[in-house]
Formats: C-alpha cells, structure tokens, sequence
C-alpha cells in the first residue's frame, strides 16, 4: 500500500469549534485538519477489512478532529456507518444534515433523547433491561420501529448485558419485536485487549460473543451486523471483522497499537497537525529559570520562545521539560526541541539555543503527520505517559479547527500547471 503524505497546509473548507475564532491569522495557533487523509484513512481501514462495512466512530468531536467534516469525509472515504457514543453527538450528525449513513448511538442515562433519536432515523443500542424499555416506549411515541443493537458485556467489563443479563432481556426483546416496536439489527461487543493482539482474552472475548450471536439467530432474530473490532483489532485481527468494523482512532491516522506499527506501515497518515506562531523570541543569560517553579533553568546565554498553546489547549502539563529531561517535542526552524520547564495554561516556553535566529510570529508545529520527521502526537503521549487518543481529543474548544483537503489542493495545483 503506498502512503503519500499530504501536501502542506492549504485550502481552508471550513471551520468547526472556536469558529468563532474566525480567520486563521486571528488566532496564533489552530488544529489543521486535513479531510484528503480521514478520506484515505477509511479507504485503508476497507481494505484491511475487506469482508466487512466500515463504521467511522467519531465520537467525542470525532477525536478532536472536528464532528461534521470528519464525518463527511469518513463517509466520502467509504464508511457506511458513523458510530458516536452520545445521543446529542448522533443527533448533531443529522441536524447538520449527514443523513445518508446509519449512524449508531450507544451511551446514554435514563431519560436520554430516544424518541429525537428515533425520529431522527438513528439505531440506538441497549445494553440494560431499562434501556429497553426506554427505546420500546419512544418507539410508541414516535410511531417508528427502533432499530436496535444489543450490546454484549463479553468481558470488557464496561457497558453491554452480561451473558445471564441477556437471557433475562431477550424475551422482552423479542416480544417488542414482535409487537413492531424494535427491530433486533445487531449484536455487538468491545473488546479488552486489541491493542494486545495476542491476548488470551481476545479469543475468550470472541468465544462468548459467538455463543450470544448463535443465542440470539435460534431465538429467531435477524441480524444485520455483528460487530466487535476497534481499530486495534480492525488492522490486526481478521477473525473478529465479522460484519462491520468499528474503527476510530485509526480514522484519524493514528497507531492503535504504536509497538506492533506505525501509522505509514498500516497505510495511515495523520490528520491533525498543531501549530502556532511563536508570539516572543528574547535572549536570555545563563542561569535563568524558565517559567512556574524553575523546573528549568538555563545553563548558557540563549534564546527563549514561548509558543502560545499551554494546557487549557491540551498540551498535557504531564509533558512539562525539567534539566534533565526535555518536555513534549516541538518543530520549529527545521529542528524538534523539548518544551523546557512548566506547560502554563496558555502557554510552553522553548529553548532555542544560542544565538538562535527563530522570529516572532514563526511557525511552530506541536505535532502533525511525522513524514517530514517532525513530532507526532504518538511522540506527545510518550512524553506525557498516556495515548496519542488522549493527545488529539484533548485539543481545547478554544483552538481553531481548520479543515483543509489536500488532495483537492493538489488537483487545483495540477490545473493551474496546465493553465501555465
Ligand atoms: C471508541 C469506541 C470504538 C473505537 O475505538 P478505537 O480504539 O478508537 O478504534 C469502537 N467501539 C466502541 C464501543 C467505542 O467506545
């Protein structure tokens, strides 16, 4: 599979969250979303699992990335679902008017918007008995026939029905179905271990979920879709592709599971880069602490920067530089630097070495597709102890998200070649 890396930062399409921020040079810093490599991430994800339908989860601002255009991009990649985990999320997807894929809602209290999401021709799963009677009862209202996946605790241990919770839930199930009330389209589950490929658990998990299927197909219900792979399991684990593929993380171009691969060796490529323009450059002398408590104190005359992203933007305060050790890697001039001292709320300081001759106003980037061997947001989550999901979805309401397409810049790059 070859990976082509997308071309630099173009064509704005659109903005979503602080689209109040407006403009691009109103704000110092902004989320570059490139929509070319969400369409390229889904096609990848299809062809790793090519028995299977594809469902982009964009959940959560679709990982940070932005929820409409991400989605509109999954969608023009190939995915025939959207999965979210709240009610409101599935219900944004359809207001904005993303109505051609079946979208999944699986999270939700009592008293969530079941019969909005009904009428809004959303599936909902259930994984209590409560919920069940909650979606049977606004499928009465509404006048719809809710199409319903019953989620399977198969060993996660979070949300879905145990296996005795489901022989308990099944009867009123199919006595809603058989009323009209509810269609039994799915059966589903989530797994452990993916991101441990070899897990005994994953084959245990798979062995409870068969048996769930095998018990709900003789109770007489007709599946659509048995699902159970994340992206982790979608690029590693054939065996439980079933009937469609749940990816997320990997939708966005990156690793699911950092130490089997990177994201180039699954034909993925990064959405999202973080950059900003630095807004001060000054020498300082030797021996000059930098930012809150000291925990960097500058060992010769150099150049300091300050980069106004900080953790209220999500720059994990976890990545903070000390003497010893550099913080979160920044790109700034051709060369990565370690954020030295504290990240504040708005702000991370760099040192930029002596003599340095980096501007204010200069770009910086915090994190992007890696193909110019810059920082990526696997490289922020190592420096700050946790995953690169948690790097991109943390990224403040407070920075501009700004869609660009690359591929569509190359096209119209292309023309203007033929128009010379
Ligand atoms: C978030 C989520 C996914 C996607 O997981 P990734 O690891 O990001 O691919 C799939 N299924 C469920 C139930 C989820 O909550």
């Amino acid at each position: 599979m070859s990976v082509r890396a997308p071309a630099p930062v173009t064509r704005p399409v659109g903005t979503a969250g602080g689209a109040t921020l407006g403009a691009v040079t109103e704000y110092p810093a902004r989320a570059v979303v490139d929509l070319a490599a969400v369409r390229g991430n889904v096609r990848a994800l299809a062809a790793h699992a090519p028995t299977a339908q594809v469902m982009a989860v964009v959940k959560a601002d679709a990982y940070g990335h932005g929820l409409v255009p991400s989605a509109r991009a999954a969608v023009d990649g190939g995915a025939a679902w959207l999965g979210v985990a709240q009610v409101p999320e599935a219900l944004e997807l359809r207001r904005a008017g993303v109505v051609g894929p079946r979208v999944l809602t699986w999270l939700y209290a009592p008293g969530a918007p079941l019969r909005e999401a009904l009428e809004a021709d959303v599936d909902v799963s259930v994984s209590a008995a409560w919920a069940l009677d909650e979606v049977v009862a606004a499928a009465r209202a509404s006048g719809r026939t809710a199409r319903v996946h019953l989620k399977v605790d198969t060993g996660l241990g979070r949300n879905g029905l145990t296996p005795a919770q489901l022989d308990d839930v099944l009867p009123a199930a199919l006595a809603a179905q058989a009323e009209g009330a509810v269609e039994l389209v799915g059966v589903w589950s989530h797994l452990a271990f993916a991101d441990e490929p070899a897990h005994p658990t994953v084959r245990a998990q798979a062995v409870v979920f068969a048996d769930a299927v095998r018990l709900l197909e003789q109770a007489g219900a007709h599946l659509e879709v048995r699902h159970l792979a994340n992206s982790a399991a979608t690029l590693t684990d054939p065996g439980v592709h079933y009937d469609l593929v749940r990816p997320g993380i990997a939708v966005y171009g990156i690793s699911p599971v950092p130490q089997v691969g990177d994201p180039a060796s699954f034909g993925l490529v990064p959405a999202m880069t973080l950059e900003a323009e630095l807004a001060t450059v000054k020498p300082v002398a030797a021996g000059h602490g930098v930012s809150y408590a000291h925990q960097y104190v500058t060992t010769q005359d150099t150049v300091l920067g300050v980069v106004p992203l900080g953790y209220a933007d999500g720059v994990p305060r976890h990545a903070s530089g000390t003497q010893e050790k550099p913080g979160g890697p920044v790109r700034v001039g051709g060369r990565t630097v370690g954020v030295t001292g504290r990240v504040c709320m708005d702000q991370v300081v760099l040192d930029l070495g002596p003599g340095a001759t980096d501007r204010a106003g200069d770009r910086v980037e915090l994190f992007g597709t890696g193909a110019d061997g810059g920082p990526t947001a696997q490289d922020w989550a190592d420096a700050a102890g946790t995953i690169a999901y948690e790097i991109v979805t943390r990224v403040g309401a407070r920075v501009p998200r700004v869609h660009v397409d690359s591929e569509a810049a190359l096209m119209e790059a292309a023309v203007n070649e033929v128009a010379l």
